[in-house]
């Protein structure tokens, strides 16, 4: 007998979805228990923070509630005899509108199962079937998911063959537009939803060329068919890799316009970063791994210390493969490459923690920012990507390519192998020899300054070296009460002067605080400043001053010798 989730959606507009879940038990005593986390996205979610009335239904239909006891947090243990044909109810609360989460109102029911779908411990192995009862007010909507379906008006079925391909296969009932292509002989769907005026018919050209150039490259992949889902909401972005499909949410804003120019706007390129972000996540995490997500145990963090290579390799092949593929051009993509440095540049917990330990501390750091995150963090995605960018600069230069390394790891993975640190050193060491073993203990278990500058006036690009002032060393938002200050960076004026993160800043020099005069007060010897701190008014004084951050400016140097960077081995096609 299959494990079987019958999910009603009926209460839609509570966010409620009522589960009955139907299975034999493994033993005569055993737990169902559901993830903390999902893969792809570092951060203990609890998820079991929304489950409500778990309840054991005894063969007369009536609660046997002595014999199923919560454990702990996320565990349910049940007492019945091994072999009989169980029901477990249960609700869930879901009102997540990311793609890590599950969500359901009148106009859409998108579901993470990791975050809905209790697993019987003992039963992960085995099929696990999914009924969705469709309210009648989302019959005509389309659906959409990775697995195959069949859908009537009020019901859809599907299932996948074991627990880990269920929580791998988000799905989505909604009013959809869709389109499908076939690249390398495999077939492709988009789906989309929510608001938007989106140019489908330019958005699949483009797609296809993106993802035909990455099958191109790496033409062997551990899927036989691929779905883009997608989401437009006014301002949200993100995206999850999943091995058969993607989850994307995006401001309406980033997709092609009716007219969208042959070369990109700068948000339509946000967009189809995003895209090829997601895509090449099917060969590198999903297949290409770290040992520590091949089992992972989704109750508690899996360390590893290699995100860096995995999410800062793809970002930067996500905006590489956009020029590769012809999307856009070399200035367009040097300047994606400048965006990427400055962010670097203008953190200076980057000095702090490097990529390794970003990468091991994703869990408590990177994923829960906050206001000390700047001075005290640096991103294995941003910093990742640029070492990614040095490491193919250093590899041009000894005739390899990164890409060609990457497409070695991809085939060992093939048979079976996860991509170990011991590993990666060989790879580089091969190529680079002690260059690498130098890049190493500077660059990646050191915090030493990445050799941007050198490496890329040495690859046929003019780099400008200039500064972004940030005045008094804070960043805040200015509203119509003044300037709430976001950040201040360490051993600033603002700091020394006992301004801090969260207050207010009211007056300035007497003056309304604003923008206009926080800037105009830069030439003055000494100011009061009056703000609130958790609604005390206070004042201080301090001689106004900028701190002062490096900034590059990239432009084509020798078109030459940007090619040979540019360039791949693999044709175009
Ligand atoms: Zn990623």
């Amino acid at each position: 007998m299959a494990t079987q989730y019958h999910i009603n959606a009926e209460r839609f507009s509570e966010h409620l979805l009522e589960i009955k879940l139907k299975f034999q038990a493994p033993q005569n005593q055993f737990s169902l228990w559901l993830p903390a986390w999902v893969p792809g996205s570092y951060l203990i979610r609890e998820f079991s923070r929304f489950v409500e009335q778990v309840r054991l239904i005894g063969v007369d239909g009536e609660p046997v509630d002595q014999l199923l006891v919560k454990t702990s947090k996320n565990n349910w243990q049940v007492e019945a005899p091994k072999d009989s044909e169980l029901t477990v109810v249960y609700q869930v609360y879901t009102r997540d509108l990311s793609v890590r989460g599950s969500y359901v109102d009148a106009e859409r029911l998108y579901l993470n199962s990791p975050s809905i779908c209790l697993c019987v411990q003992g039963l992960e192995e085995q099929k696990h079937e999914v009924l969705l009862s469709v309210p009648e007010a989302m019959s005509e909507f389309g659906f959409a998911c990775a697995l195959e379906h069949t859908k009537s008006d009020d019901q859809i079925h599907f299932s996948a063959p074991n627990y880990d391909t269920l929580i791998d296969s988000p799905f989505e009932l909604a009013d959809q537009q869709r389109f499908a292509f076939e690249v390398a002989g495999i077939p492709h769907r988009y789906v989309i939803s929510g608001r938007n005026r989106a140019n489908l018919e330019r958005l699949k050209v483009d797609l296809q060329q993106l993802c035909g150039t990455f099958l191109h490259w790496l033409p062997d992949t551990n899927f036989s068919h691929y779905l883009f889902m997608t989401i437009a909401t006014s301002s949200d972005y993100g995206g999850l890799e999943h091995q058969h499909s993607t989850s994307l949410i995006t401001p309406a804003g980033d997709l092609p316009g009716a007219s969208e120019p042959k070369l990109p706007s700068e948000n339509y390129q946000r967009y189809l970063g995003l895209c090829s972000h997601e895509y090449f996540h099917a060969w590198w995490v999903k297949w290409v791994r770290p040992t520590a997500f091949r089992t992972p145990d989704l109750s508690t963090e899996a360390y590893t210390r290699m995100l860096w290579v995995f999410e800062g390799f793809t970002s930067y092949v996500d905006d590489l493969m956009l020029y590769r593929s012809g999307l856009i051009d070399a200035k367009s993509y040097l300047k994606l490459v400048e965006a990427q440095i400055n962010r670097y540049l203008q953190t200076p917990g980057r000095e702090l923690q490097n990529v390794t330990e970003s990468s091991f501390d994703a869990w408590i750091k990177l994923y829960r920012s906050d206001e000390n995150s700047i001075n005290a963090t640096a991103s294995y995605y941003n910093v990742g990507a640029l070492c990614a960018l040095c490491l193919d600069l250093m590899l041009r230069e000894s005739g390899h390519q990164l890409t060609d390394l990457i497409a070695e790891v991809v085939a060992e993975s093939k048979q079976g192998a996860d991509l170990t640190e011991a590993r990666l050193d060989e790879l580089f060491s091969e190529r680079l020899g002690a260059r690498w073993d130098q890049f190493k203990s500077a660059h990646i278990d050191g915090a030493q300054e990445l050799p941007l500058e050198d490496l890329l006036a040495k690859s046929g690009v003019k780099v400008v070296a200039d500064t972004e002032d940030l005045e008094l060393g804070i960043r805040y938002t200015e509203e119509s009460t003044g300037l709430m200050v976001n950040r201040v960076m360490r051993g600033s004026t603002a700091v020394h002067a006992g301004i801090s993160a969260g207050d207010l800043l009211v007056a300035i020099d007497g003056y309304k605080a604003s923008k206009t005069i926080l800037k105009s007060s830069l030439t003055l010897d000494r100011v009061d400043i009056h703000f609130f701190r958790r609604d005390e008014l206070k004042t201080t004084s301090l001689t106004p001053d900028q701190t002062q951050f490096k900034k590059l400016k990239l432009s084509v140097g020798s078109a030459d010798d940007l090619s040979k960077w540019l360039s791949c081995s693999w044709s175009q096609q």
